[in-house]
């Protein structure tokens, strides 16, 4: 016999994994978008008038926000203007591939495009920085370099806000991830809806409470054009084993996805814990609570060729790059008191590379490890 749509009594197809709901394709459509809809307005994410840059990767993630902003935004009258914005990390056969798809949703959703590089915004692509420093911690380049890369695409386009495809399922790994190394600071931060407020560009999840399968099934259903290929450096470990563990548990409890990220929500943090104070880098001015930025610090160890460099707290090599620096200072500034006129003295090249290429502020960006659909877990 069939099962009957739990809201318009028609034809259910499918199973809503959030709720267990049995529902027929447009009521899952309508449920799905008035959620976020409603996280939205819940939250005030936006105010009439603004700018909005969605950054869009061409996986299934940005490629649901970039449609759903638009239905939404036409459909209650938000009053934005919105961009998509990608950031080509320079990784052959992989993100030219996904940025062919975002051309496409360009087309598709009639929104304007801008894509920045790392090539052209630090020096490096991610295959020449993985030639350089093998396939070991190529993500925290990557992601870090990614954070402000789409920063100052934004800031290049004059948004008031970036909206990124982060959904529930990203939202409880990070917690868990934050747990399990003990990161009170980020525990703190990483469910809040909106980031960067604090003078930076802010940035929005509206997927915040969207669990990834149900975005997978609109995806699916809608046909909608995205890019479901892995990174083709992805060892990313840690956030694997999370995020299996997530998985693991959504089976047998649905809700728990929800539940963590509550969980993250409530906690409170004991006054004496000590957590890093937000402030800038002394080289590029964007947000640190450490004198110079893990970017810079990155890619004056790329420069140099000390590629461990900014790995690790309190690594032993960034000790000892710290100390040629003060050292390099201190020579400096005994050649100037001699000698006022060292402007392009050779000295100060190592640094120039990185002010000139690091001129941004903010917050986190997304690690889209696209999935393809597991249709036969879709319907009944
Ligand atoms: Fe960058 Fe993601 Fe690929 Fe890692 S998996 S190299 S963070 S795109
Ligand atoms: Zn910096």
């Amino acid at each position: 016999m069939p099962i009957s749509c739990s809201i318009c009594d028609g034809k259910a197809i499918l199973k809503r994994p959030k709720t267990g709901d049995a529902l027929c394709k447009e009521c899952f459509y309508y449920a799905f978008e008035e959620e976020i809809h409603k996280t939205i307005i819940d939250a005030k994410l936006f105010t009439s008038g603004e700018t909005v840059a969605i950054g869009a990767s061409g996986g299934k993630d940005s490629t649901v926000l970039a449609y759903t902003m638009k239905e939404l935004n036409q459909r209650y009258n938000y009053g934005l203007d919105l961009v998509l914005l990608s950031v080509d990390e320079g990784i052959t056969g992989y993100r030219d591939d996904s940025l062919e798809t975002v051309k496409r949703n360009q087309i598709q959703y009639d929104l304007p495009l801008k894509i920045v590089s790392y090539e052209d915004l630090y020096g490096w692509s991610m295959d020449s920085i993985v030639k350089q420093i093998g396939l070991k911690n190529n993500c925290t380049f990557c992601g870090v370099f990614r954070r402000q890369a789409l920063d100052r695409g934004a800031m290049m386009m004059k948004v008031d806000k970036i909206v990124t495809g982060h959904n529930a399922d990203d939202i409880a790994e990070t917690v868990i991830m934050n747990v399990l190394r003990g990161d009170i600071g980020r525990l703190r931060r990483c469910t809040a809806i909106t980031t960067g407020t604090d003078g930076a560009l802010p940035r929005c999840k509206p997927f915040k409470y969207t669990y990834e399968k149900e975005i997978v099934m609109y995806a699916y259903f809608k046909k909608l054009d995205y890019f479901s290929t892995e990174c083709i450096y992805s060892p990313n470990a840690y956030r694997g084993f999370a995020r299996a563990y997530i998985k693991d548990v959504e089976k047998i409890r649905p809700s728990a996805i929800i539940d963590i990220i509550h969980s993250g929500e409530s906690l409170s943090v004991k006054k004496d814990v000590r957590l890093p104070v937000q402030g800038t880098c002394e080289r590029c001015g964007y947000m640190s609570s450490n004198p110079v930025c893990k970017a810079c610090v990155l890619l004056e160890g790329l420069n140099r060729g000390l590629p461990r460099l900014g790995i690790g707290k309190t690594h032993k090599e960034r000790r000892k790059a710290d100390e040629a620096e003060k050292a390099k200072k201190a020579a400096e500034n005994l050649n100037s008191e001699d000698q006022k006129s060292c402007d392009n003295s050779s000295d100060q090249s190592n640094n120039r590379t990185c002010v000139s290429s690091c001129q941004c502020s903010t917050d986190i960006s997304k690690l889209t490890l696209n999935s393809k659909p597991d249709v036969s877990k879709l319907d009944f």
